[in-house]
């Protein structure tokens, strides 16, 4: 059996967004699946969508999920290089092989006698299609003598390389994940292989190097799939046997009602109405948004999605609205999603090179890698047993391209925020350390409290920021004390009965252990509830009612500290 190799083979036209990651996941999973090897190969050919920086992002972002290619423009590798703008003369080898077969053609129309076509084409409510039922009109070397090419040749007149799409020819087009489906070669267009300026396009620099670098499976997006087609005919062109394909399905927006609620209603009802009056500028921002608003504070309603029907009674701006908000709130994921609703769409922060726009990466916003692969790798396959927590060679062993799903898979931000919660609980307390340490909190800290404040703290944390944004406490002296929190747990009796206590506290030797059994006593000597003991404490612990064990706040911040905080509530209780 010929040996798996599965390349991802991305554009680096911009940042790597969560579908390219899941493509990238899968392609990987399933070479280390088969036991085979997983390539990365940039595809520059088009070098109008080239973005700065793109391709150094791609590369750290797959590092960043451990996604690691055996092959790559970095690494290099036998088939190097794999980097399409590096590659010409392999392609012009096959330039000269393809024109010598029935399959292709060379053609001369200008952009300018093409759009002229197309206008034509136009007036008369016709699409222009170069094709064959059109190519013969035009200007190229099927169309014209072979002198006049010849002639055109020598005078230098730059010329492109096109697909001879056959005539009336149903293709049977394979799909691991799809199946079998047909399509009609009448319904081809003749694509560009070769730009003028000698560089293959997309479609012709993709199946070369394919085949070059023995590819045996073609996995991506279902976006391609139109042009499965041609690649297969393409093949055949070359005489080459072509690798086995599986489109991936969409990523689809997440369920907007989970999504909008009291804080970011505002900032996410303005962000859609600047997109909004941008496309309709006949309608003013503040009436635009008052709309908007009222229909996102009935997102969580089961009546929202029949609120944006058509109804005949709408005036304009409620008519333009509900298409807009329509769109805006299903099918795929976009790009601009992310910034729209507040949840990274990125694994890593992207600055665009052009307009500086800062657009949020996983990495930045606190998840670990682990627990974002892991949200990706569920985005459209499921393992044997439906098991969710899975490392990445526990994913390798269970993926099946047989069990990854034909529908769309729909993103959601909970769970992200779910797997990240998992891995969290996953990480040692020192592990955890680390991370807070390397982040830009600033932890004014002995390591050997922090590791204890981490093990507090870490079972109710999303991100590893939130065991410092929820322990506040154990770094710094309440300012202020909540005030409900304040009704429940103090009345006139406690500021003696906590003085009480704390001068006790002196003589005790300091552990959570020790604490706890002072509050006891204490509590069983004066007959007190222990609640009547324990409330007031936290609160002049803590500023409210929350967190660990008090003992164990306690024994953290110290006895001095924790006099000192009682003291201050005493104070302020007054
Ligand atoms: N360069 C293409 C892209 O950007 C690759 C498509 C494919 O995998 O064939 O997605």
């Amino acid at each position: 059996m010929e040996k798996v190799r599965v390349r991802f083979a991305p554009s680096p036209t911009g940042p790597l967004h969560l579908g390219g990651v899941r493509t990238a996941l899968y392609d990987y999973l399933f070479a280390k699946n088969q036991g085979g090897e997983f390539v990365l190969r940039i595809e520059d050919t088009d070098t109008a969508r080239y973005v700065e920086g793109a391709e150094e992002y791609i590369e750290e972002a797959l590092e960043w999920c451990g996604i690691i290619p055996d092959e790559s423009p970095k690494k290099g590798g036998k088939f190097a290089p794999y980097r399409q703008s590096e590659r010409r003369d392999i392609y012009d080898r096959y330039t000269e092989q393809i024109l010598k077969t029935d399959y292709a053609y060379i053609a001369f129309d200008t952009p300018e006698e093409l759009d002229a076509v197309r206008a034509e084409f136009e007036a008369k409510g016709d699409v222009f299609s170069y094709d064959n039922k059109t190519r013969n009109q035009l200007r190229n070397s099927l169309a014209l003598s072979q002198e006049e090419v010849q002639k055109l040749l020598d005078e230098k007149t730059p010329y492109v390389v096109r697909f001879k799409m056959p005539i009336d020819r149903t293709l049977n087009l394979e799909d691991i994940i799809r199946g079998h489906s047909s399509v009609n070669t009448n319904t081809l267009d003749d694509k560009v292989l070769v730009k003028n300026d000698g560089m293959p396009t997309y479609h012709f620099a993709n199946i070369i190097d394919d085949h070059e670098m023995e590819i045996s499976h073609v996995i991506r997006g279902e976006e391609w799939l139109p042009s499965l087609g041609l690649h297969t005919l393409l093949y055949e062109a070359m005489g080459w046997e072509a690798p086995q394909f599986a489109h991936l399905s969409l990523i689809l927006k997440p369920d907007v009602s989970t999504l909008i609620n009291k804080d970011n209603i505002d900032s996410i009802t303005k962000s859609f109405t600047e997109e909004f009056v941008a496309k309709n500028n006949e309608f003013s921002f503040e009436e635009s948004a008052a709309l908007i608003k009222s229909f996102f504070s009935e997102v969580k309603s089961p009546r929202f999605k029949s609120m944006l029907g058509e109804n005949e009674k709408d005036n304009a701006l409620t008519a333009s609205v509900k298409q807009f908000l329509k769109k805006g709130l299903s099918g795929k994921l976009s790009k601009r999603d992310g910034d729209k609703f507040g949840f990274p769409v990125f694994p890593l922060n992207f600055t665009d090179p052009k307009t500086g726009n800062v657009s949020k990466g996983y990495r930045e916003s606190g998840y670990l890698p682990e627990a974002f692969i892991n949200m990706v790798s569920l985005l459209g396959w499921s393992p044997a047993d439906d098991k969710e927590v899975l490392s990445l060679d526990e994913m390798a062993k269970e993926f099946d391209l047989n069990k990854v799903h034909k529908a769309g898979a729909r993103f959601s931000k909970e769970k992200s925020e779910w797997f990240n919660h998992q891995y969290i609980q996953l990480k040692s307390d020192e592990e955890l350390l680390q991370i807070l340490k390397s982040s830009d909190l600033n932890l004014n800290i002995e390591d050997e409290k922090l590791v204890k404040i981490i093990g507090l703290m870490k079972e109710r944390a999303t991100f590893p920021k939130d065991i410092y944004e929820n322990g506040k406490f154990f770094f710094e002296a309440p300012a202020s004390y909540d005030e409900k929190a304040s009704k429940k747990a103090w009345n006139d009796e406690t500021s003696a009965v906590l003085g009480e206590f704390a001068e006790n506290l002196g003589t005790i030797d300091y552990t959570s252990e020790t604490i706890k059994q002072a509050i006891h006593d204490f509590a069983e000597n004066k007959g007190l509830g222990m609640g009547k003991v324990m409330m007031p404490l936290r609160l002049a612990l803590v500023g409210e009612l929350k967190g660990p064990d008090v003992p164990d706040i306690m024994e953290l911040i110290g006895k001095e500290e924790s006099i000192s905080r009682i003291n201050n509530a005493i104070n302020n209780f007054k």
